[in-house]
Order: structure tokens, then sequence, then C-alpha cells
């Protein structure tokens, strides 16, 4: 496949080295990144579950970061991704459940070129551009585009969305020299606009170059989606709606309104999740799988 879309090659530009570094001296490894993921945790834990921003637990920074020996494999749960977040005991909103990975899975047989409704309501959904306002400027935040690929030996074209892939092994977290782009226990990369001092050390390690830079002062933002000017930012899997229980994407959700039915959103560790169910049945793909991120986000038919 070759990509001739805006910004569409999935290049391993600025990709850092996913292995950490062993300590000479014995004990944890010598790269200051993890000592400070450390600390950090460490942290957390004597904080408890305080809130700093929607999505932003100090207590999921330390489940996220500093993973216990011995902690079992994540388990499966049933039933829908809300319903698994209940028949794990945890309460809307309540918390982190590591149990849960969550994921997308496009069908780009279903993706309709030209439709922009997953972008529109990404942005509607997260105040980044209202639609029918002013023409997006060059430097806007992207949280999503549409791309077209194609084939060069078939000559196939497709139509897909691209956004963060919520990477298992993040190289924007390793990058990050304050903490503050982290991964979430339950799978979600997010950028905690606290701490982040826009070093963009994170745009350039990203192979999908799914984040963006805020470079203008903002106004009227969304009280669940605390943006600024000076931050770096990036799809969030819509997780102020997951904290609160709802279990579908504003792209999904959209897609479905326009008939599509493309993106599936869900947990990709419950088999009984319509996720994992087709994640399970149809042959599906990692963008740039060759790079072992392993994405929380598949795609099909590319
Ligand atoms: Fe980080 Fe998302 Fe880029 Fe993966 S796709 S490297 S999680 S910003
Ligand atoms: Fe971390 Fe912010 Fe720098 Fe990205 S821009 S690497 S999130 S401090």
């Amino acid at each position: 496949m070759s990509c001739d879309g805006k910004n569409d090659t999935f290049t391993a530009t600025g990709v850092g080295d996913q292995a950490t570094p062993a300590n000479p001296m014995g004990g944890p490894p010598a790269d200051p990144a993890w000592r400070r993921r450390g600390f950090l945790g460490v942290a957390a834990a004597g904080l408890g579950g305080l809130m700093l921003a929607p999505g932003i637990r100090l207590i999921e920074i330390a489940q996220a970061a500093a993973p216990q020996a011995g902690t079992p494999p994540a388990a499966s749960t049933a039933g829908s991704p809300a319903s698994s977040l209940q028949a794990a005991g945890v309460a809307p909103g309540a918390g982190v459940n590591p149990k849960v990975r969550w994921g997308m899975l496009v069908d780009t047989t279903r993706c309709e070129p030209g439709c922009n409704d997953c972008v529109d309501a990404c942005n509607t959904e997260n105040g980044l551009r209202d639609v029918g306002g002013p023409p997006p400027k060059s430097t806007d935040a992207q949280w999503i585009r549409k791309i077209e690929i194609k084939q060069i030996s078939t000559g196939r074209s497709s139509s897909l969305p691209v956004m963060c892939q919520h990477c298992a092994e993040p190289p924007c977290v390793d990058v990050c020299p304050t903490g503050a782009s982290f991964k979430r226990a339950d799978g979600i990369v997010l950028v905690d606009r606290h701490t982040c001092i826009g070093c963009r050390y994170c745009v350039m390690a990203c192979p999908y170059k799914a984040r963006s830079f805020v470079h203008e002062p903002l106004s009227n933002q969304k009280p669940d989606v605390p943006r600024g000017k000076g931050c770096v930012e990036g799809c969030t899997l819509c997780v102020h709606r997951i904290d609160q229980g709802n279990s579908v994407t504003a792209c999904a959700e959209a897609c479905a309104k326009a008939g599509h039915h493309a993106i599936v959103f869900g947990d990709l560790n419950d088999p009984g999740s319509e996720i994992a169910r087709r994640v399970r049945e149809i042959q599906t793909t990692q963008l740039r799988a060759d790079l072992r991120l392993d994405p929380g986000v598949r795609y099909h038919g590319i």
C-alpha cells in the first residue's frame, strides 16, 4: 500500500528505542525516564485516586507506569464495554479497570470515501472546531483525520480514519521528559496538560502523526475536555465518556448514525464484546505492525 493523503506515510521517523536500559549497578534500570515514572508511581500510590483532570487520576498514572511484579495478566470480563466495568465491580467513573483494554476496530470496507462524519463528531465533542465554522487553519489541532490509501499493484483504494492508536508500547510515553504523556491501566494513552511543557518530543516520536500542538489561545472549551495553548494533545478515546460509563466514542457514534457502522469501540480483552468477536472472526491489521508498538486500533480491509 502507498499513502497519498496529507501527512499519511506511516514512517518510523523518531521512534525511540523501546528497550529499557539495564542499570549496570544492578537494581532498577538506569533510564532517567524510568526512574521519573517510578517516582510518579510512588507519589500516586500515596495520594490515592486524586482527580487531576478528566481521565487523569494519579492512581492511574501509578498503575500505568509501575506495574507490580506478580500482577496477574489481564483477565476477560463478560458483556458489553459498559458491563465490563460493572462486572468487574467498578462503578462508572470510579477508576480505571486494568482488566480492560479499550480499542477500536475500523472496517475500511464500510468507510465511505469523502465522508467526514467521524472527524466532525470528534471536533465537536472535544471542542476543537464547530461544524460550519471558519475553515480550519493548517496549524489547528487534529485528533482524527481521514486518509485515502491506494495499493499500487492493483489500484484498489481505501478510505480510513487515523487517530492515536493507543499503543501498548507507546514511544510518546518513553520520550516524554516530564511524565505528562502516559498510558492508563486500561490502555488509553493521554497527555496530562498540567505537566506538559510543550517540548513536542512525543510529536516527533509518534509514527502515526497522531499528536497536535496547540498554537493559539483557546476559548469556549468543553468542561469535560480541558485543553490549553502550549500543550500537546491527541485522541483520548473519549475518555471523559468512558469514565462516565458511556460505552461509545463520538466518532463511532457518528459513523453508526450515518449508517456506515465502520467503527467499533470496545474492550479488546472481553471475549463477549463485539470488537473482540469481530477481531477473532475477521482478518485485521495494525498499522505499521512491524514497529511492535501493539496499537489498540485495528483495521479491516487493508
Ligand atoms: Fe503515542 Fe498514540 Fe502515537 Fe501510539 S499513536 S505513539 S500512543 S501518540
Ligand atoms: Fe511530554 Fe508534553 Fe513534551 Fe509531549 S510535549 S513529550 S507530552 S512534555
